[in-house]
């Protein structure tokens, strides 16, 4: 926990990878999921974090992928900061994301529907335009990329998040 710079959309990534995120399947490249278990910071050893595909049948826990790929004893301190948060990876196993798609020289990327649907909303500008949404939401607003929140890119951008839907 340390290891990772906080900020406070990060913060909120956070709340997302408590649900199942969808990666490419290293096995297969089609569409895998990370269970994240009963994650929490500072708890990664006894939570059950695995990568499963229902095509392939890959099926792999962190607790044993961390074991082959750290070449150090400190085994619980090199998971915790194998932990990523905010790129197109998934935070444990850092595989390829499913829900990610080129925009001009940036990557928009979500870690599930979850996730994609609160973009979506941002973006539409569905939530910043209420009143009386949750105060998480709003500053969550202010903190998305400005090329994501960009009135100019707003069309294309949904184009891209129906895109991704159907994925
Ligand atoms: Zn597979």
């Amino acid at each position: 926990m340390d290891a990772i710079t906080k900020n406070s959309y990060q913060k909120f990534l956070f709340d997302f990878i408590r649900f199942d995120i969808l990666v490419s399947c290293p096995a297969c490249s089609k569409k895998a999921v990370v269970k994240p278990g009963n994650f929490e910071f500072g708890n990664l050893e006894e939570s059950d974090i695995k990568v499963i595909c229902s095509h392939c049948g890959y099926n792999k826990k962190l607790s044993d992928q961390a074991a082959a790929d750290v070449h150090t004893p400190h085994k619980k301190a090199d998971t915790t900061r194998q932990i990523v948060l905010g790129d197109a990876i998934d935070p444990f196993f850092h595989l390829p994301l499913w829900l990610q798609t080129d925009f001009e020289k940036y990557t928009f990327w979500a870690y599930n529907v979850e996730h994609l649907d609160f973009l979506q909303d941002h973006i539409g500008a569905k939530l910043r335009e209420r009143n009386g949404q949750a105060i998480y939401n709003r500053s969550l607003g202010s903190r998305l990329p400005k090329w994501m929140t960009s009135k100019q890119n707003r069309a294309v951008l949904l184009k891209k998040i129906e895109a991704l839907k159907d994925k």
